[in-house]
């Protein structure tokens, strides 16, 4: 039997990472995205960040 794609670990990661930045950067509830695809050029809010990260 496989484990997940991603561990707690790494998920509790992008929410640190995502409280960190919403404190600093945060706009209107958007952070710019950093993930592959965004490359930190698009913004968008917490789900959707974290759906981009573990994907
Ligand atoms: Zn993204």
């Amino acid at each position: 039997m496989q484990g997940p794609r991603w561990s707690d670990e790494y998920f509790m990661g992008i929410n640190k990472f995502l409280d960190f930045n919403f404190e600093k950067v945060g706009t209107h509830g958007k952070i710019n995205c950093p993930c592959t695809k965004c490359s930190h050029r698009l913004w968008y809010d917490r789900r959707i960040v974290v759906d981009h990260l573990l994907h």
